[in-house]
């Protein structure tokens, strides 16, 4: 179970940056209430595979080397960052990569900035459409793509696998005896997943989903099965706080384009829109409310550069 922490052979080829910087940050919205703020640099790990994706692919990549595969097969939308690192470890690793966008209408048009990244690291690009994509999981869908592409390794959509969740406790790890409390932004929870799992247990993690869910969000649920998968059960102590995305997905307000711009320029740390900003949005909220009590520390997971 976890405790990856030194690269096989060809993933030192990598040389990730672990581990990753933690940076005291001077706000006067969390000073005020008597709470220390801190940045967990994961953003820093690595230019090409930054923060969360770095730690969910190492143990995937790992496994696909020891298992002989030559070949990485994925899913992501047109803007996936999962997708762009996946074909950046596949160039810097030597493996072929196959992406699996959603959207049939894309095939054949332009490819947007993301995926002519893919594109440009050797990613062959298979676009379906969203009723297949829905399908993805389902042994009809994998068989035809098998029958398509040969023998791959499949990592799932954003990444999030158990090995993934696994890897995230080194996150979790690297955090013990530092923060009361580790928050971060979710897509698909496999890194809160493993954060969670890999605090001490006096520490907490809460999430902060950027996609809009139900009551209760569907992310706790999801959380809660990669947890199971990973390490057999529920493990840590963490919560969701769902007020937070914006809109959804991709979905900005002008608040949070405000709030984003104005933590940059006292900060100088630059913030990444799609789920760093929410998160960083969300703290600032709570600590505004007094969620937190004086004496707390806590942690932002950077899991991403814009
Ligand atoms: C993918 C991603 C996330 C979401 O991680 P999950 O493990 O899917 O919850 C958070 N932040 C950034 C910057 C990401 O690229």
């Amino acid at each position: 179970m976890g405790g990856v922490t030194t690269p096989a052979p060809g993933l030192a080829a990598l040389r990730p940056r672990l581990p990753s910087p933690l940076q005291r940050i001077e706000d006067e919205r969390f000073a005020r209430r008597g709470v220390r703020l801190l940045l967990k640099r994961d953003d820093l790990i690595h230019p090409e595979l930054p923060g969360n994706k770095w730690r969910k692919l190492e143990p995937n990549l790992r496994a696909a080397a020891e298992a002989g595969e030559r070949t990485l097969l994925t899913f992501g939308g047109a803007y996936s960052n999962h997708l762009r690192a996946t074909a950046a470890a596949g160039r810097l690793l030597g493996f072929a990569t196959i992406g699996v966008i959603r959207g049939a209408e894309l095939a054949g048009k332009p490819l947007n900035p993301s995926l002519a990244r893919c594109a440009a690291d050797g990613m062959r690009l298979h676009f379906v459409d969203r009723a297949t994509y829905r399908r993805k999981a389902e042994p009809e869908v994998e068989a035809a793509l098998l029958e398509r592409f040969g023998p791959f390794y499949a990592v799932p959509e954003g990444g999030s696998n158990a090995l993934a969740a696994q890897g995230c406790t080194a996150l979790g790890r690297e955090l013990r005896g530092e923060t009361d409390m580790a928050a971060v932004a979710c897509g698909t929870g496999g890194t809160l997943a493993g954060l969670a799992a890999g605090l001490a247990p006096d520490q907490r993690a809460l999430g902060i989903p950027v996609l809009k869910g139900g009551t209760p969000h569907f992310l706790a649920a999801d959380t809660e099965r990669l947890q199971h998968a990973a390490f057999g059960g529920r493990r840590g102590t963490w919560d969701l706080d769902p007020r937070f995305h914006c809109g959804g997905y991709a979905r900005r307000t002008p608040e949070l384009d405000a709030f984003a711009a104005d933590f940059e320029t006292r900060h100088g740390v630059p913030v990444e829109r799609l789920y760093v900003a929410k998160l960083l949005l969300g703290l600032t909220t709570l600590a505004e409310e007094g969620a937190f009590a004086p004496g707390t520390t806590v942690t932002a997971v950077i899991t991403g550069a814009p």
